[in-house]
């Protein structure tokens, strides 16, 4: 029985927010997203029960499946790798996407917003640890994706997300967390975007992420338990 998930949640909650309060911010100004991937469609009936309303998911397929099957008040979070033939699905039940990594990508999912009548929530994955993460934009990219955002009239970019490496030490994380709220601040000033969002932080580093600025963090091992990835 899931009953684990709710007392986790719970403290998972309350971790954030004393996080968010040690850092002289706001509770509130900190969403927990809890990362349901590989987890059934039960497990997440539990956490919304037990008042959680923001999912992640990263695979359009699975997304699809629960979607479908699990009340509609759920707000579905996109945060896996954005395949090409994957994203008008995808566009059709997340409200957030976090992974843009490609001026491409972003186009096509301005245009499919367009044609399927959606108005996405876009955050900008940047790659700030170089060759050590496969996924994210440089930050040159970005800054396209960023100047090309005033003409996608159908999506909202509403800020950047970056996943350091997993064998990243506390300072290491530090910088990265911080790097990318710097570039944050930079850019809203210099494009005049409103960029409120920074999706940072999963289950070993939310603490650091909040004390370096996320508003998003994004939790899975934490609330459900480990993965297995065999039976997925
Ligand atoms: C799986 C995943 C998470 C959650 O990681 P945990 O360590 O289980 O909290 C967060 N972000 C992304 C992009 C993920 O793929």
């Amino acid at each position: 029985m899931p009953n684990h998930i709710a007392a986790q949640l719970e403290e998972i909650r309350s971790k954030v927010q004393q996080s968010a309060l040690s850092a002289g911010r706001a509770p509130e100004s900190v969403k927990l997203i809890a990362v349901s991937k590989t987890f059934p469609a039960q497990d997440i009936l539990t956490a919304v029960n037990a008042g959680q309303i923001s999912f992640g998911e990263n695979k359009a397929q699975e997304l699809e499946q629960k979607a479908a099957a699990l009340p509609e008040s759920i707000e579905w979070h996109f945060i896996g790798h954005v395949q090409s033939n994957k994203s008008a699905k995808i566009l059709q039940y997340a409200n957030w996407i976090h992974s843009v990594d490609s001026l491409k990508l972003l186009t096509r999912i301005n245009r499919q917003a367009g044609e399927s009548g959606k108005h996405p929530n876009i955050l900008l994955e940047i790659n700030l640890s170089g060759e050590s993460s496969k996924t994210g934009a440089t930050v040159d990219e970005a800054e396209k994706m960023l100047q090309a955002a005033a003409e996608c009239s159908y999506l909202r970019v509403a800020g950047l997300m970056s996943m350091p490496p997993l064998d990243a030490n506390e300072p290491e994380l530090r910088s990265i967390f911080g790097t990318l709220r710097k570039l944050r601040d930079q850019w809203q000033k210099k494009y005049q975007i409103p960029l409120p969002e920074l999706s940072m932080g999963m289950s070993n580093d939310f603490t650091t992420a909040i004390a370096e600025g996320s508003t998003m963090v994004r939790i899975g091992t934490a609330i459900f338990g480990k993965r297995d990835y065999d039976q997925s």
